[in-house]
């Protein structure tokens, strides 16, 4: 009964999410209820002068679309007893669905979809902040509120190169240039910088992948930066004393959540960050932006890792809690988007079935990619099959273990590439490391699971699907009209009076 309870609200919540989309329809959560502010007294005369926020936050799950989204808060009312229960991020007053498509191709990457959500302006596949050719620079909104004075914040879970960041930041041809992001980001001075990829920041001496001498850590500190280079060093910052911060916690992405809450904390949550974040911008008189990404939502869809999606999008939520706290404190002042750059993995919750198994689901503590999928990489077949075993219970049979094996082998990632527009053998060759994110092994064995959860998976790539755009704050009305990507940026530069593109 509980199940079908919680699954009937489930759907209200997504029918209210698709009604919001052509009105702007007004939710009254019990989060944000309390806000009588959401109505501007100017918001229905378009003529009248718009009172431009002084603190922007801009939420971007990266592969998080509506059914992530849901996930997160039908396992939130199951673990809280709490039928009622509405995600922070999915009760904001203003509720749309935003196209993600690019230039090329209608599955968008991050590169080309953070692009027309930072500049405005579509690109193609692997692009940021430029045109398809790399011959013209867009100008980002943190380009312009920068201008106006505004702090700028970077956040996220992945590196802080990685693309959906620096479609804020950087302006390259090439996503995957992450050494030149990283010098970009220095010659910007970009106020608050924090997530992962610290091996595009520091040289071969010290552990990181830039050549001997060439690292750019004593620049960052020549220029004014405090920088944190783990959590210890995170914990003890007084961040109300710091007036420029690079945190680069670990190499690359920061270890998933699923896997530092049932083990050991090796990074700061993202929550931690921005409440970092608001501590050092909030000292900026003009006032901030901030843009968080929720990086490995993307990475454990591509896994089709349904437990390490979900504990990523909590995770999201309670960064967008802090936010929203902060709002609560400043409401005549304070704007929060939030939003995705696109949908990953296809998510599907309901495997030919009308309940979950949600109880089935919160048994699964690990990474696919970590603790099971591993042994596949190291083409150890056996260790494989005792980790699905030890971790999801699953006996594997022959005949699904020949599926997955053949499945990897014939995995035509250069047709995959080519498809996205991708022909540079060199970025083929990059690519072939992500053989098993992209590839079956996630996707056969998430469905072993399915069996059980009844939530399955349609890709391990981005699909098209609409992501929805939730709203809170100051002229957050402006955004019910929304309905492609590069409406955000646009609707953004109107209200706070600058030029972008
Ligand atoms: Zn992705």
């Amino acid at each position: 009964m509980k199940k079908i309870g919680s699954l009937f609200l489930s759907l209200l919540m997504v029918i209210s999410l698709l009604a919001g989309c052509a009105n702007g329809q007004t939710a009254s959560p019990s989060s944000v209820a309390a806000s009588s502010s959401m109505m501007q007294p100017d918001a229905q005369d378009e003529t009248a002068q718009t009172q431009a926020p002084k603190h922007i936050f801009y939420f971007i799950g990266d592969g998080m679309g509506l059914s992530h989204r849901q996930l997160a808060e039908v396992f939130a009312r199951y673990k809280t007893g709490d039928e009622n229960h509405v995600l922070t991020m999915n009760a904001m007053p203003v509720t749309t669905n935003i196209t993600t498509h690019n230039s090329n191709t209608l599955v968008t990457d991050s590169a080309a979809a953070g692009t027309a959500m930072a500049t405005g302006q579509k690109t193609q596949t692997g692009v940021i902040g430029m045109n398809e050719d790399g011959t013209e620079t867009y100008k980002s909104i943190s380009e312009a509120l920068r201008e106006k004075g505004m702090g700028i914040g970077l956040i996220t879970t992945v590196s802080i190169t990685h693309a959906t960041p620096a479609a804020f930041g950087a302006h390259t041809a090439n996503r995957n240039d992450e050494a030149a992001i990283a010098e970009q980001y220095l010659a910007n001075e970009w106020d608050f910088l924090a997530g992962g990829g610290f091996n595009y920041f520091a040289d071969t001496t010290e552990g990181g992948k830039r050549e001997e001498g060439d690292s750019l850590l004593d620049d960052f500190e020549n220029a004014g930066y405090t920088i944190d280079l783990d959590l210890e060093s995170f914990t003890q910052t007084d961040f109300s004393a710091v007036e420029k911060y690079l945190g680069l916690y670990e190499p690359k992405y920061l270890t998933e959540v699923i896997t530092q809450r049932n083990g050991t904390k090796v990074s700061p949550e993202l929550s931690e960050i921005v409440q970092a974040g608001i501590d050092v911008l909030g000292q900026n008189e003009e006032g901030f932006f901030m843009m968080v990404e929720g990086g490995y939502i993307d990475g454990a869809s591509h896994n089709n890792d349904t437990a390490a999606t979900l504990h990523e999008v909590l995770a999201f939520e309670e960064a967008v809690q802090v936010a929203v706290d902060f709002y609560n404190q400043y409401p005549e002042d304070t704007l929060i988007l939030v939003t995705a750059d696109h949908e990953t993995g296809g998510l599907s919750l309901g495997y030919n079935a009308y309940t979950l198994d949600l109880e089935r689901l919160d048994t699964i503590k690990v990474a696919y990619e970590r603790e099971i999928d591993v042994f596949l990489q190291a083409g150890d077949v056996d260790g494989y099959r005792a980790a699905m075993q030890q971790h999801y219970g699953i006996e594997v049979s022959d005949e699904d273990m020949e599926k997955i094996l053949t499945g990897i082998e014939n995995f035509d990632i250069t047709g995959l590439l080519a498809d996205a527009g991708f022909t540079d053998p060199a970025i083929v060759a990059e690519y072939e490391g992500m053989r098993h994110m992209l590839g079956i092994s996630g996707h056969i064995s998430s469905y072993l699971l399915a069996e059980e959860t009844r939530i399955g998976w349609g890709s391990q790539t981005h699909t098209s699907e609409p992501v929805p755009l939730t709203v809170l704050g100051v002229e957050g009305e402006r955004f019910a009209t929304c309905r492609d990507n590069t409406d955000i940026p646009k609707t953004l530069a109107e209200i706070m009076g600058v030029a972008i593109g």
